[in-house]
């Protein structure tokens, strides 16, 4: 078949969950066996989000190519079970810089750049290169920001000129927002006719509008809606506030959203989509009675997006054993000697999160020394696997002041340090050790009882690294180094056998965990956790 391109616009405020929406789209699309990919077009001048904190933007995913991407690519992923590339997250960064290289190599010669049609062709070029690659059904283009944004202008523009030139093979979805006035006891549908006003004046009429709503939108409002906005009435579909997202494509198929997509591209439909696994997993999330209790140690405490796929793994893992996840999140610059039994001790498990920088830091090496010392399910992470191996080097090992050159480039005992590849580096911008790995783990690690495997290949974004010159020492004392890159050797897994489960990587585990495919160290983490808790009788 020829393939099919999907754009989804969100309008009248931001946050409305356009990601979910095309990941719930694409999930049914490969449900019903059709090979889809979802990219995001993100307005910004970045030119990936790579450099951006996690205030600006929440986490910032990695792909296996080792681009570092908006945090929806972890959705598409996570929804899809299809890995993404550098290919599914494209910037206005990007564009420019791309179309500024044509103009200085000559590409141009003679002629005036401009928007349209040069940054428009570009967008055009990056829109279609996933769908030249013959490798797709379906491209489901998602574009950041809302309508009406100076920033998104010239790729709504693009989206219209493609429209023009795809035909029916093209279609737009709108995600919209219908607020509920309380005062009134009313729904609004006031912003969508705006917001479709504002796609209409641009050009774009769209083929299906989706609306977010804390409460149930009548037939008689749907009506309404579809006259005022030239679409018809079974296109309007709503999207309610559900506990977890993970039910948004059911929601979607229930009022035939993957019907609706098949019919408006000319795609014939045939049966229904296979979603036996996804409600296995529903079904499993649902009927949890017990609850895992996790703690997550980090800096970014109030921002409930810094550690997405965090979350979203330990979720899924949760769910696989029967268990409903409570995550607490521990203010790591909080976090003292005075205070750390009583903030940790009812938990079952303990994550160190990833992170940058000395802001935070100490709280973590409280943290862990408590949790080797009670001998708490504890899984270290990027960031958190360097903090274990310090925290031992200055507790076991007796090495006063060892720290990560990170932190202190003066440290006595370097027993974290830039790696040497990284040496050079001046530039910021995408140039740390990113994307997947392969790691050979020791056969009797707790890792590769996890993974069922030796061979495992994971996704990194770091500059620093164990330090093997005093491999031998952590060895003797106890802190095995059970996982290296068998090119380089670098340390990418540590552990203290003996414990109930205590393991660093250097990688993060949390970018490949899907709902079909939970990463098993995660599963592994949280089965420990929950063996735990029942045995320290944490109430549940
Ligand atoms: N700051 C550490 C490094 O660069 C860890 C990074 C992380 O946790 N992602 O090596």
């Amino acid at each position: 078949m020829e393939t099919k391109y999907i754009f989804v616009t969100g309008g009248v405020v931001s946050s409305l969950g356009k990601g979910i929406i095309s990941s719930s789209l694409a999930c049914l699309l490969k449900a019903r066996g059709y090979r889809v990919t979802i990219q995001k077009f993100d307005p910004y001048i970045n030119i990936d989000p790579g450099t951006l904190n996690p205030y600006e933007h929440g986490e910032c995913y990695v792909t296996v190519d080792g681009h570092e991407a908006d945090l929806d690519l972890g959705h598409y992923e996570r929804f899809t079970d299809i890995q993404t590339t550098r290919a599914n997250n494209v910037t206005t960064g990007r564009i420019y810089q791309s179309v500024i290289d044509k103009e200085r190599r000559g590409d141009y010669l003679g002629k005036t750049v401009q928007i349209v049609p040069h940054i428009t062709d570009e967008i055009k070029r990056n829109v279609k290169a996933l769908g030249n690659t013959g490798n797709f059904d379906f491209i489901i283009t998602e574009i950041g920001g809302t309508v009406g944004d100076i920033e998104s202008l010239p790729f709504i523009e693009s989206v219209r000129q493609l429209r023009w030139e795809l035909g029916e093979n093209c279609i737009c979805v709108h995600l919209t927002y219908v607020p509920y006035i309380a005062a009134a006891k009313e729904l609004k549908t006031k912003p969508t006719q705006h917001s479709v006003k504002q796609l209409q004046e641009v050009g774009i009429q769209p083929d299906i509008l989706i609306l977010r709503t804390e409460r149930d939108i009548s037939p008689e409002m749907r009506r309404k809606i579809a006259l005022f906005c030239n679409v018809s009435p079974d296109a309007v579909i709503q999207s309610i506030d559900v506990p977890t997202i993970y039910q948004v494509p059911v929601n979607m198929h229930l009022q035939h959203l993957d019907e609706l997509v098949l019919r408006k591209t000319g795609t014939p439909i045939e049966g229904e989509p296979h979603m036996e696994p996804w409600m296995q997993f529903l079904n499993k999330l649902k009927n949890a009675t017990k609850t895992v209790n996790i703690g997550i140690v980090g800096k970014y405490v109030e921002l409930p997006d810094a550690y997405k796929s965090i979350n979203e793994s330990l979720l899924q893992a949760a769910a696989y054993n029967d268990h409903r996840l409570n995550i607490t999140f521990i203010h790591s610059e909080k976090l003292n000697e005075g205070n750390v039994d009583e903030q940790l001790s009812p938990l079952d498990g303990v994550i160190i999160a990833p992170g940058f920088g000395q802001r935070g830091i100490d709280g973590k090496f409280v943290a862990l020394k408590w949790c080797r010392g009670h001998d708490v399910p504890t899984f270290g992470i990027c960031l958190g696997m360097q903090c274990m191996v310090i925290e031992f080097a200055r507790n076991v090992l007796g090495m006063t002041d060892a720290n990560s050159t990170e932190m202190d480039t003066k440290t006595p005992y370097n027993v974290i340090d830039l790696m040497e590849e990284q040496k050079g580096i001046s530039n910021m911008g995408g140039t740390m050790r990113l994307g997947a790995y392969d790691c050979e783990l020791l056969p009797d690690s707790t890792a590769a009882r996890a993974y069922g495997t030796t061979s495992v290949r994971e996704r990194h974004r770091h500059r620093f690294e164990f330090n093997s010159d005093y491999r031998g020492q952590f060895e003797n004392a106890g802190m095995r180094c059970v996982g290296e890159n068998p090119a380089s050797h670098l340390v990418e897994v540590v552990e203290i056998p003996g414990k109930r489960w205590f393991v660093g990587t250097q990688y993060h585990p949390e970018y490949s965990s899907t709902v079909l495919h939970p990463n098993p160290l995660f599963v592994d983490f949280v089965r420990a956790a929950i063996a735990y808790g029942e045995e320290a009788g944490h109430t549940n």
